[in-house]
């Protein structure tokens, strides 16, 4: 579960092409990131994943199934945002429960999902606390509960550490990355940061104007860069 396929997809803003034709195979469990310049495409690509965006051509196909027409809530991938989408005014085990709420489950099986997420997640003490009540860390943590209690076929981050400080931010990585081989589930995970990429990818995807300029792992780029784009890129941390 998890594997999301594109052939061929573009998308078009008016005139404006930002993603020319794209293939690209993401394979089951795989922690994948998208990186590249401000700008390149990133967050429209895994928009047009997620289903947040249509497509201007071409297809998705998720596990082997056509997915390019079905709406988000039905491709089974859940998107992470920054932690200040969450709700003020509710509890953090409203928070998580939320999606589960929207989709009508019963209490008993919201609360074991609640519980189960938040345990994963070191939150157990916090969930009748709101957002407001905690670190930025904790609460980058409750938007990714949310997205566990669905038990997605995959999770999308876009930039989801950017608004937390330095220190911070490198430790929420590495609980990512946990969270990750805990979960065995595929990851597609986007960030305009090289040292993001290099530490948490199993597959890097480096974008340039909606194109793909190398597709390998953190060692391959970093040993084969394939052009002086890649080579800058990843080379030369800014
Ligand atoms: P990134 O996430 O890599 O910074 P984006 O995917 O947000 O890049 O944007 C890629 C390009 O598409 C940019 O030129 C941006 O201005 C343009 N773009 C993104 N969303 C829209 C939109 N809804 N309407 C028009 N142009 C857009
Ligand atoms: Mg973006």
């Amino acid at each position: 579960m998890g594997r999301i396929t594109l052939k061929q997809i573009t998308k078009k803003f008016g005139d404006k092409e930002v993603i020319p034709p794209l293939d690209l195979q993401i394979n089951d469990g795989e922690f994948v990131v998208f990186v590249g310049p401000s700008g390149c495409g990133k967050s429209t690509l895994l928009r047009l994943i997620a289903g947040l965006e249509d497509v201007t051509s071409g297809e998705i196909e998720i596990d082997g199934q056509p997915a390019t027409e079905l709406p988000p809530a039905r491709r089974g991938l859940a998107m992470v945002f920054q932690s200040y989408a969450l709700y003020p005014h509710m509890s953090v085990r409203k928070n998580i429960a939320f999606p589960l709420k929207m989709a009508g489950a019963d209490k008993a099986e919201i609360a074991s999902k609640v519980e189960g997420a938040a345990k994963v997640l070191n939150l157990t003490d916090y969930l009748e606390n709101r957002p407001g009540q905690l670190s930025g860390g904790q609460r980058q943590r409750v938007a990714i509960g949310r997205a566990i209690v669905r038990e997605p076929a995959a999770f999308l981050f876009d930039e989801p550490l950017s608004n937390l400080d330095a220190a911070l931010r490198v430790n929420m990585r590495a609980e990512i990355s946990e969270l990750h081989q805990q979960l065995d589930t595929t990851m597609v995970y986007v960030t305009h940061d090289q040292v993001e990429a290099m530490t948490m990818a199993d597959k890097i995807v480096v974008l340039q104007a909606g194109v793909i300029e190398q597709v390998g792992s953190p060692l391959d780029l970093y040993n084969h860069p394939q052009n002086l784009f890649v080579a800058g890129f990843i080379g030369s941390p800014k």
